[in-house]
Order: C-alpha cells, then structure tokens, then sequence
C-alpha cells in the first residue's frame, strides 16, 4: 500500500491524492465513437502501452482548507471491492492508510453523476460513507438527473442505468444534498467551472491559495495517453461527445496558456500533471508537487 495517499500544497491547502484502484478497459470499437480500434491501438502502442486493454485509474482528493476537510469525488464504491476482486472501490481503505478518520469528512464535493464519483457515497449497506459530510452537487446535474421527464426519455441502456444509479444512490441519502452552481466558491479557495459535454452539469475546480494554483478537471479528459494527444476522439462516455471534446480543447488551452498544473481524476497516480502543446493535440507530463 505505499500508494495509498500522496500529498502537496497549494499555497496554504494540502492536497491528499488517493486511490480507488483500477479497471481494465478493452480495446475494441466500443470505446471511441469517431475512430477505430486499430486507431486506439496504434495511440497506445506509441505511448510504449499495452493495445488490448487500458487500465483506468481513479484519484479521488482530499483538500484540507479553511480548517475543513473536503473530499473530491468518492469513487467505485465499497461494494466494488468484493465485484471486482479487489481492484476497485478502495477508496476507504485507502482513506484509513492515510490516517484519513471517514466520520471526519466535513464536505463532500461531487464533479458529476458517474457511477465511479457518487458510488463511493454509499458504504457496501447502503448506508452513507462519510455520516458527517455535507454533501455539495452541482445544479445542472441535480437537476438533470433527478427530473423524471429526462428519465423517461433516455436512451435505453447506459443512460437509463445511470439514472438508475443515480436514484439509488441519492435516495439512499433521502437527497440530502446541498446544490451548488458554476463561478461559485463551493470551499474556501476552490472555485467550480463549468466543463460540460461529459455530462450536462460536468464541474472542474479551480484550487487557489497564496499565489499557487492547480486545476482540478475531473473528466476533462479520460486516459491521458488517448485524449490528450488525440482531443478531438469522442469516448463512449460522453453525453454530448462533440461538446466534451470543445471543452477538452479549450481547457487544455487554458492550461498551456497559464502554465497552470492539472488535478486529473483518470491519469496515473498520483494524477498531477503539467499540459504541453504536442502536435495537433497536447502531451500530459507527470509531475508531483506544484
Ligand atoms: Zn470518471
């Protein structure tokens, strides 16, 4: 377990990254919906990676700031622990290594309505993970999600498994939930920013303290060696793929033009990383403090 927990600073906030383990996702043609899976392959193969499956990590943070302690997404969930044999939903125990009391969670901040952000809410019996968190979501998402119109008319399969889902979890909090909006200071120091085309409300954050920034995207972009240098490929994951891919081109913009280090839920643990123009795309580099 020595990478269970990394940590940096933000100026006067800590940053504890930690992990929810993995999942290993096939190369087929399921994957994008504008290129190939030779296409996917031949990426992975120049990045020196395997090409018949990714492994999809997940980095929920812990923030420690304004005396509070805020946790970014929750990741797979303690139930996945025993579904998945051990490779995922290791958040808690994770949490626990680090000395990380689950009971002393003040805020629970969540990016968006995917299973591997909300699922870790819940504990395996459905009770709540974190007793004590105020749970922050954002409005857009609260609101799509939990309209029975939308949920009528969404398309069978993924999308109707997610509102599933979703009701699952958030009735299991009796939607206990505290809605926040994009450009608001949801914890001292963390500003949301609206990242649509992932999902309609999807939220990145904008971490600030003494004259130190990072930027935490959530799922701007998924793996690092696909969407990063090929940002205009569309994963089967995006509610409005041609959206995700706009917001993936002007974030990463953003973050070449600011110099300004990337919090990345998907990447590699520890999940930091500096963005640098590459090509006709970008290159993700591997850092560990700001
Ligand atoms: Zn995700």
């Amino acid at each position: 377990m020595a990478d269970a927990a990394h940590r940096y600073k933000v100026g006067d906030i800590e940053v504890t990254v930690l992990t929810d383990g993995f999942r290993m996702v096939p190369v087929d043609d399921k994957y994008l919906r504008n290129a190939s899976a030779s296409d996917l392959a031949a990426q992975l193969k120049a990045a020196g990676l395997p090409t018949d499956a990714m492994k999809n990590t997940y980095s929920p943070i812990v923030l420690t700031t304004g005396g509070k302690r805020v946790l970014f997404d929750t990741g797979n969930g303690e139930a996945a622990v025993a579904q998945s044999k051990g490779e995922r939903g290791t958040l808690n125990q994770n949490l626990a290594a680090a000395g990380i009391d689950r009971g002393s969670i003040d805020v629970v901040v969540i990016s968006h309505f995917h299973a591997d952000h909300v699922n870790g809410l819940l504990l395996a019996d459905a009770k709540p993970a974190f007793p004590n968190a105020e749970i922050k979501v954002p409005a857009n998402e609260w609101k799509f999600w939990m309209d029975d119109g939308e949920m009528s008319r969404a398309t069978p399969g993924r999308m109707t498994e997610l509102f599933q889902n979703n009701r699952r979890v958030f009735d299991a909090l009796g939607r206990k939930v505290t809605v926040y909006s994009w450009d608001q200071e949801v914890v001292p120091g963390v500003t949301s920013v609206g990242t649509p085309g992932h999902s309609i409300g999807h939220t990145s954050f904008m971490v600030a303290s003494g004259g130190k920034r990072v930027f935490v995207q959530s799922d701007v972009c998924n793996n690092a060696f696909v969407f990063a240098p090929k940002p205009d490929w569309q994963g089967f994951f995006d509610q409005d793929p041609p959206q995700a891919a706009a917001t993936r081109r002007k974030v990463y913009d953003m973050l070449v033009a600011e110099k300004l280090p990337v919090q990345a839920f998907h990447f590699p643990f520890p999940a930091l990383a500096r963005i640098e123009k590459a090509g006709e795309g970008y290159r993700a580099v591997p850092i560990s403090s700001l």
